[in-house]
């Protein structure tokens, strides 16, 4: 099969012929018909995220059919419950009546031990020995990949491949940021304000699911990006501006995903007392010394890491009663380079895609 690959960290992707996977025991077969790029790719080719599977194919944000199934990936999955996997109960019918021409996405999250502490207590994200896909174990830049049925997500039918494609992890990351900024954005007696710093990929998304439950969306964006500005107010966004300034109002949450530690200073100035920055991204450049006074006033900051498969479950539910629409440019296998040289410029609107014909 055809593959993007990554040979060694901080040169590109070559395109290569390479023997196509079988499926180990838990794991299904997907014939690959759209990935999405994700920044966190590029920290992998960049090298900022270290010890990547070598030589590796990247992309976590795979849409595909299923081919085949391991001898035992065809079973009824693994109580998830009795590991307490799920903050929120059990993720165990995820893969349950899978069949072979099913439409799955697989997302960042590839595999978790089910044993250790976090796993067994609801934060499978932070499970000491995960594995995620496209870093740890091969991902989607490529005509097939293999995935544990059991991190696999059914995809809702309303969206066509390249559009569920984004859902994966800039959906998904993006929806457990949202919740983890919910305690201060509901009960407050008025309508909550969320700011959104970098208005790519997660925040077009994240803005959709915001706005739907009447919040208002204040999108920062690289200053004199007036693209993304426009974008953003597109999408609906109350108010759109530079990342330097400071919010028209006080915020009650903001959320960071562009990779730059100078934001969260930034981002304080424009959060009430008692609110929350939440930084999405897996990586971020040294956060500069700050006046304590910025943090005062029970102000917080957190940050957010991988998915567990309830955040899929709930996501995949609420984002086609927003209904969430997804913006993509689609790109060619043999373009990922392209794609991800576009991301890292800021010149795209929304998400990038690899699309994959059969
Ligand atoms: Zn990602
Ligand atoms: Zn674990």
């Amino acid at each position: 099969m055809n593959a993007m690959v990554l040979e060694r960290q901080q040169s590109p992707l070559m395109m290569r012929g390479v023997t196509r996977p079988a499926p180990g025991p838990d794991q299904v077969l997907i014939r690959v018909l759209a990935c999405g790029v994700c920044r966190t790719d590029l920290h992998i080719v960049d090298g900022d995220l270290t010890d990547p599977k070598l030589p590796l194919i990247l992309g976590h944000q795979i849409v595909g059919r299923i081919e085949a199934f391991g001898d035992r990936a065809d079973k009824r999955p693994t109580n998830l419950s009795e590991h307490g996997s799920g903050e929120h109960g059990s993720g165990s019918d995820l893969a349950a009546g899978l069949h072979v021409g099913d439409r799955v996405g697989v997302p960042w999250l590839g595999g978790v031990c089910g044993d250790c502490f976090y796993c067994n207590n609801g934060s499978e994200n932070l499970c000491d020995d995960a594995v995620f896909t496209g870093y740890q174990v091969d991902g989607g830049f490529a005509e097939y990949a293999v995935a544990d049925a059991r991190f696999c997500f059914p995809v809702p039918s309303t969206y066509s491949d390249v559009e569920a494609a984004p859902l994966l992890c800039a959906g998904l990351i993006g929806y457990r940021s949202l919740r983890m900024a919910e305690p201060v954005l509901t009960g407050i007696g008025r309508k909550a304000r969320l700011g959104l710093y970098g208005f790519g990929a997660a925040a077009h998304i994240v803005a959709q699911i915001a706005i739907h439950r009447d919040i208002d969306v204040f999108a920062f964006v690289s200053p004199g990006d007036r693209a993304a500005a426009d974008f953003a107010v597109s999408f609906g966004a109350a108010w759109a501006g530079p990342s330097t300034d400071q919010a028209p109002v006080e915020l009650d949450a903001a959320i960071i995903f562009a990779p730059v530690g100078s934001l969260i200073p930034a981002s304080l100035r424009s959060v009430r007392k008692g609110g929350r920055v939440v930084c999405a991204g897996i990586h971020m450049s040294d956060i500069p010394a700050f006046p304590y006074h910025l943090l005062w006033g029970e102000r917080m900051i957190c940050s957010v890491a991988n998915l567990t498969r309830r955040d899929g479950v709930e996501f995949f539910d609420v984002a086609p009663k927003v209904p969430v629409e997804t913006t993509v440019t689609e790109f060619a296998l043999e373009d990922a380079n392209h794609a991800l040289e576009k991301l890292r410029s800021g010149d795209l609107d929304g998400a990038a895609v690899l699309r994959i014909p059969e």
